[in-house]
């Protein structure tokens, strides 16, 4: 695109939200610069929790094996009764894995590894995030925003295409548009640290206090490191020693045990739970994506997931927009995500209050695979299905055969920044620039020997699915309704056929 900007987007915020849309952009060869006001990476562990649909975005953008390898899964939890005596159980209601559903379990990534390995991706691509650089001030008109940024060497201003703030809960980005941010605060105060600590194991996560909001702590050894994080509720009001001599006085009280010993602190936060979010996602060249849109309590771990998630699906829809698809493809940002977040939100409160009378379980719910966007005006169907899958849903993971004899899975064929079209039976069709176009068919390049195709699509001869670059399902039609995919084709920017 030819104009006089330093940058198509500017990106303030370099957290996990941050990184993904830079990553996402990087792909797709968006021109972008990436800003964070601290000088160096974030250092805590909190968002630790990696659910399923989040482990499928960071396959497609080439990072999941690598944070599997920094990362691990959830020990046990051990819950310690006032005599001392224990019960290990499962954290997390794992279902086997599927081929649909290739990942069931929630991993354990301590954010600050896995904000690494996103950096190291983005780098691999030719970026990096600008340290300390705050943006301290912006406005926009019809065709650009311009933005104030404090830099070491003194205040700079640049003129950009678009403005995503993806700088985290208190959001000045957010606050400069003046857009609400209603909710509630929860009346629950926490704290969150991470320690090294004598006197426990590393196989289970330790949990202490019998539920009981007013004495309950944790210690859960971080995956990939040494550290321990302890969690705990702390009185609403007052003082709070995050030092090591105070965490082991904490500690000590909580247990009643004497042999527990906190060496250091590496990072450590006291904080009010919140559920907010905002009234809006965007105001004309500038949007809200993670936490700048959503905050939320950390119970049921959805936080840094559903941050992930907003960019992922705004990536692929600034990335159209700037290569000339209608601009209004970008309002379908806040009409998919809002809902989206306004659900976790009423989750993680649930989950909340189950964790206030000492019966948290974490269930399907908090695996964010059956998030879906089937209201979006994005989801076509011709005709209307009343079948297992819809248009808007998650596109489900399938193996298949290819024509050279290889097994392929559709994960594999879905990851880069196009959409896929799959044809069924003897539906074949042309393709265009950005679309890659599958036939599953006995002639086809693709066969579905075991069937997993067919059990999980739900697709009858003749019917082609469109799946959009994020892995949802765009339209579902049939042999009969070309004319309905020309015209989507159209809305997503898809342009110029070229027959086979
Ligand atoms: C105790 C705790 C446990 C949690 N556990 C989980 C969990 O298990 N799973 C989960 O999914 N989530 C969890 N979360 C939530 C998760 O940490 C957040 O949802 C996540 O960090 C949001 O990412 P973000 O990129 O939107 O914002 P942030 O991580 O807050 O990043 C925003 C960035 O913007 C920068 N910034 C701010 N203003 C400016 C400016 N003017 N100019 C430039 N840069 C700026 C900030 O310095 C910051 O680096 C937890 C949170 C807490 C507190």
């Amino acid at each position: 695109m030819t104009n006089d900007f330093a940058a198509d987007v500017l990106i303030c915020g370099a957290g996990a939200a941050g990184l993904t849309l830079a990553i996402d952009l990087a792909r797709r060869g968006v021109s972008f610069r990436l800003i964070e006001k601290l000088d160096d990476p974030f250092r805590g562990s909190r968002g630790k929790g990696i659910q399923p649909r989040t482990q499928e975005v960071f396959e497609d953008l080439g990072i999941l094996d690598r944070i599997v390898a920094v990362g691990g899964v959830y020990p046990k939890q051990r819950e310690y009764a006032d005599d001392g005596s224990f019960t290990d159980a499962d954290v997390v209601e794992a279902e086997p894995a599927t081929p649909a559903e290739p990942y069931h379990l929630p991993l354990m990534v301590p954010q600050f590894l896995t904000e690494r390995v996103l950096r190291e991706r983005l780098t691999e691509l030719g970026h990096a995030p600008e340290f300390g650089y705050e943006l301290l001030g912006f406005t926009q008109d019809d065709g650009a925003v311009t933005a104030r940024i404090a830099t070491k060497a003194g205040e700079e201003t640049v003129r950009v295409g678009w403005l995503v703030g993806a700088d985290g809960g208190r959001s000045f980005v957010r606050r400069v548009l003046d857009i609400g941010f209603p909710g509630k605060t929860l009346g629950v105060r926490a704290i969150v640290a991470d320690v090294m600590l004598s006197g426990l194991s590393r196989d289970v996560w330790h949990r202490f206090g019998e539920g009981d909001m007013r004495r309950q702590i944790s210690a859960c050894p971080l995956a990939g490191t040494d550290l321990f994080q302890l969690q705990g509720p702390i009185p609403l009001e007052g003082e709070v020693d995050l030092s090591a001599t105070g965490l082991t006085a904490l500690l000590r009280e909580r247990t009643g045990r004497d042999d527990l010993l906190v060496h250091s602190v590496s990072w450590a936060s006291a904080f009010h739970m919140n559920a907010r979010l905002a009234d809006r996602y965007r105001v004309g060249r500038v949007f809200l994506v993670g936490d700048a849109a959503h905050t939320h309590p950390p119970t049921g771990g959805q936080g840094l997931n559903t941050s992930v998630q907003d960019s992922y699906n705004l990536g692929w829809k600034l990335g159209a927009v700037l290569h000339g698809a209608p601009g209004a493809l970008l309002d379908t940002y806040e009409t998919e995500r809002r809902p989206v977040a306004q659900a976790m939100l009423g989750l993680a409160t649930g989950l909340l209050d189950a964790m206030k009378r000492g019966e948290m379980r974490r269930g399907r719910d908090v695996h964010q695979l059956d998030i879906g966007y089937s209201e979006s005006s994005l989801a076509v169907e011709a005709p209307e299905r009343h079948g297992i899958l819809l248009a808007g849903d998650r596109a489900p993971d399938a193996r298949v055969r290819g024509a050279a004899g290889q097994s392929r899975r559709l994960f594999d064929l879905f990851r880069g920044s196009h959409w896929t079209l799959l044809t069924y039976g003897d539906a074949s069709m042309g393709t265009r620039p950005g679309l890659r176009v599958h036939a599953i068919d006995q002639h086809g390049d693709l066969a579905d020997d075991a069937g997993e195709f067919r059990a999980a699509y739900g697709v009858a001869a003749g019917d082609r699915v469109l799946v959009r670059p994020d892995g949802y399902v765009g339209a579902i039609v049939s042999v009969d309704d070309d004319a309905v995919l020309d015209a989507y084709f159209l809305q997503v920017g898809i342009v110029g056929r070229v027959d086979g």
